[in-house]
C-alpha cells in the first residue's frame, strides 16, 4: 500500500471514529461539520543540495483547528508520510489537547524525508529551511502554531528551529515559545523527554485501578505483575516501558524495525538498550528468542501490549491473533478502525491514542508556559516549601518528643523542584482526563467504548468553544 493510501486510510478512520462520537452527541450538525473539517494546510516543496545532487523536499503543516491558539502539534521525519496523514494526526491533536484541557488548537507537521538516509549537516539545512517556510506563511509562532517533536524528530532539531526563529524574530520576547520539547539548556523542560511515555504508565496505571473493569478482563487492579509487550523502542516506547518496568510490570516481548524477541520471564530493557547500541539490533538478546518478523511481535501472549512506533499496525489481517487484554495507543493510530472491530468482539480493551499519548503535550504546554514567564517551575517556592515543613516538623518533634532521623526530615522537609511539579502536573492531568473520559462511558448509552468516550468528550469541549463565541446557537 502506498503512503498516500495509509494516509487515506488513517484520516478515514479518524473521520469514522469521529462520526461514531458525533453522532453520540446533541450538538448541530454544522457546528459537528466545522469541528470535523481541518482549518488549513499548508504544502511546501524546497530544494537540497546533497553530496549526491540536488533533491527536492516535501513538507507540509496542518492546523486542524483554529478554536484556541496557539495551535500545537509535533513534527515528523518519515518517507511515508503524506499530507493525509498529516491532517489525521493533526485531527487527532485537536481532540487530544481538548481531552486533557491543554488550552490549544490542533496541528502536525512532516518532512517526507527518512531521516536516516541523511547526514547531520543536511537534517539540519532541512530543519532550518522548513522552519524558514513555516515563518514566511505565519505558520509557526509562539502565539500561533507552536510545533513539537514527533517521529524522528527530537531535542536537536527543535533547537534548530528555535534558533531559526529567534534569527527572524529576535525582538519578540516570546520568542522561544514558538517550539517545545528543546532540551533544558535550550530553553525546555525537566520532564519532557520522557513526557509522553511517562503519560502513557500514568494512563495505564489509571485504567488498571479500576477493580469492575480489571475483573471484566479476568485480570487483578493494578499494574505490578502484569506482564506487556512493546513495539517500538524509541522516546515513547522505552520511557513506558521504562515506568511500567519500574512499577512492577514485566516486559516478556519487544517488536523493533529490525525483528522481534520474546522472554517469558521478563527482559532487561537497560541491557537490552545497551546491546541493540551495540550490535545495531534487538535480535540475538541473551535469553531471548528472536521471533519470525517484527509483526510476530505483537502477537505474544501479554496482559498490556503497548504499540508506539507508528499507525496502522493492527489492521484487520492480524487483529485476530493478538493475544493481549489491555492495549495501550501510545503510537498514533496504531490501530485501524476494522482492527478494533475486531478486538472488541475478543473483548480486548483498547485505551485510546487521543487520550494516552496526551503526556507530550501536557508536558509542552507546561514548557510553553515556563517560555512565556520567563522562570523555572519551582524557582520562587521550592526553599519556602522546605523552610515551612522544617517549622511543623520541628512543631512535631517538640510534641511528640521524638528526633525525626536525617533521611525522615529530608523525605519531608523538601520543597518541589521542576520536575517534580511536571510529574505531579501530569499524573494529575492523566488522572482527571481518564476518570472523565470513563464517566462518558459509563453514563451515555450511545458510547460503548473508551475511543468513542473520549472522542465525546473532545467534541463537548470544543463545541463549547464555539457557544461561548456565539458562532452556534
Ligand atoms: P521514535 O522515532 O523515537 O521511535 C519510534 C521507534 O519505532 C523507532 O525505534 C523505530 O525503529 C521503531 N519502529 C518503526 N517502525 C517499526 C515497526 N514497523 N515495527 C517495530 N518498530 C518500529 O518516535 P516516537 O517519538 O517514540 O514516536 C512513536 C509514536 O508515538 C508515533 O506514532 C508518534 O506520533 C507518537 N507520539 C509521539 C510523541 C512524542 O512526544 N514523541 C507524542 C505523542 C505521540
Amino acid at each position: 500500500m502506498s503512503a498516500e493510501q495509509q494516509g487515506q486510510n488513517f484520516l478515514a478512520s479518524v473521520d469514522r471514529y469521529f462520526d461514531k462520537a458525533a453522532a453520540a452527541t446533541n450538538h448541530p450538525k454544522g457546528l459537528l461539520q466545522q469541528i470535523k473539517i481541518c482549518n488549513s494546510v499548508y504544502s511546501i516543496k524546497f530544494p537540497l543540495k546533497t553530496e549526491n545532487g540536488y533533491k527536492v523536499i516535501k513538507g507540509w503543516r496542518a492546523e486542524h483547528s483554529h478554536h484556541k491558539l496557539p495551535v500545537k502539534g509535533g513534527i515528523r521525519y518519515s518517507d511515508e508520510a503524506s499530507e493525509d496523514e498529516v491532517i489525521a494526526l493533526a485531527t487527532l491533536m485537536t481532540y487530544k489537547c481538548a481531552i486533557v484541557d491543554v488550552p490549544f488548537g490542533g496541528a502536525k507537521g512532516a518532512v517526507q524525508i527518512n531521516p536516516k538516509q541523511f547526514n547531520k549537516r543536511e537534517l539540519e539545512r532541512i530543519t532550518r529551511r522548513y522552519t524558514v517556510e513555516l515563518i514566511k506563511k505565519n505558520f509557526i509562532g509562539p502565539a500561533v502554531d507552536v510545533p513539537a517533536p514527533d517521529y524522528g524528530t527530537g531535542a536537536r532539531e527543535m533547537a534548530w528551529i528555535a534558533d531559526t526563529y529567534m534569527a527572524f524574530h529576535g525582538e519578540q520576547i516570546d520568542a522561544l515559545g514558538c517550539v517545545t520539547g528543546k532540551s533544558v539548556p535550550q530553553g525546555g523542560i525537566r520532564g519532557r523527554t520522557e513526557a509522553t511515555g511517562l503519560g502513557t504508565y500514568y494512563g495505564l496505571k489509571e485504567a488498571c485501578a479500576h477493580e469492575e473493569d480489571m475483573k471484566k478482563l479476568g485480570l487483578e487492579t493494578g499494574i505490578e505483575g502484569k506482564t506487556f509487550v512493546v513495539q517500538g523502542l524509541g522516546n515513547v516506547g522505552y520511557h513506558a516501558a521504562k515506568f511500567c518496568i519500574e512499577a512492577g510490570a514485566i516486559l516478556v516481548g519487544v517488536s523493533e524495525y529490525e525483528g522481534a524477541i520474546h522472554k517469558s520471564d521478563g527482559i532487561d530493557l537497560e541491557r537490552l538498550m545497551a546491546y541493540r547500541k551495540e550490535t545495531g539490533s534487538i535480535l540475538g538478546f541473551e535469553g531471548a528468542t528472536d521471533l519470525p518478523s517484527r509483526e510476530a511481535g505483537l502477537e505474544i501472549e501479554c496482559d498490556i501490549l503497548i504499540p508506539a512506533a507508528l499507525e496502522n499496525q493492527i489492521t484487520a489481517e492480524n487483529a485476530p491473533r493478538i493475544n493481549t487484554k489491555i492495549i495501550g495507543e501510545a503510537a498514533n493510530g496504531p490501530i485501524t478502525a476494522d482492527a478494533e472491530k475486531i478486538l472488541e468482539e475478543k473483548g480486548v480493551m483498547i485505551i485510546p491514542d487521543v487520550y494516552i499519548n496526551a503526556g507530550g503535550v501536557t508536558v509542552s504546554y507546561f514548557e510553553w508556559l515556563k517560555n512565556l514567564s520567563h522562570v523555572r517551575f519551582g524557582r520562587m517556592g521550592k526553599r519556602f516549601e522546605q523552610a515551612a515543613y522544617d517549622k511543623i516538623l520541628n512543631i512535631i518533634e517538640k510534641t511528640t518528643e521524638r528526633s525525626l532521623t536525617k533521611e525522615e526530615r529530608e523525605m519531608v522537609a523538601r520543597g518541589a523542584d521542576e520536575a517534580d511539579l511536571v510529574y505531579s502536573g501530569l499524573e494529575e492531568t492523566m488522572s482527571v482526563a481518564y476518570n472523565h473520559t470513563r464517566e462518558i462511558l459509563m453514563s451515555n448509552d450511545k458510547v460503548d467504548n473508551l475511543r468513542t468516550a473520549a472522542f465525546v468528550n473532545a467534541i463537548d469541549k470544543v463545541a463549547l468553544c464555539y457557544f461561548e463565541l456565539g458562532i452556534f446557537p
